[in-house]
């Protein structure tokens, strides 16, 4: 469910609008599984889901979406601050956002801050990890 939230609003912030095909060919999943998805979130109240119109977020749709984005960030920008190629970056923070809880993202936000402000200590942090 994060992951059809999270594409929606990236392709309205893009394109403007979210279609079904485009969720489907981003997230890799049958059009089919998209448009029974789009209709569980309709029930939800979490988006509005019309056929020929493409889908929008309701307001609890959008706050829930801006949330999830703010995560993938969050843990994206913590592991770049090391020697992560992106592609390992992206792939280890599609599966971290689904399990990491509130308070251990507030940690990992805060360590991240903390190590932006401190280069004598990332550097540290960096060739230990290295
Ligand atoms: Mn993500």
């Amino acid at each position: 469910m994060d992951d059809y939230l999270e594409q929606i609003l990236h392709l309205i912030e893009t394109k403007g609008y979210a279609r079904a095909v485009d969720i489907s060919k981003n997230l890799n999943i049958s059009q089919a599984s998209v448009t029974n998805m789009l209709r569980r979130l309709d029930s939800e109240g979490l988006v509005i889901h019309e056929k020929y119109r493409g889908t929008t977020l309701t307001e609890e749709g959008h706050r829930i979406a801006r949330a999830i984005i703010v995560r993938h960030e969050t843990l994206t920008r913590f592991l770049r601050l090391f020697d992560i190629d992106e592609d390992t970056i992206y792939h280890d923070v599609e599966g971290m956002e689904h399990h990491v809880s509130r308070p251990t993202l507030n940690v990992i936000r805060a360590v991240a801050d903390a190590l932006e402000a401190d280069p004598q200590l990332l550097e540290h942090v960096r060739e230990q990890s290295r």
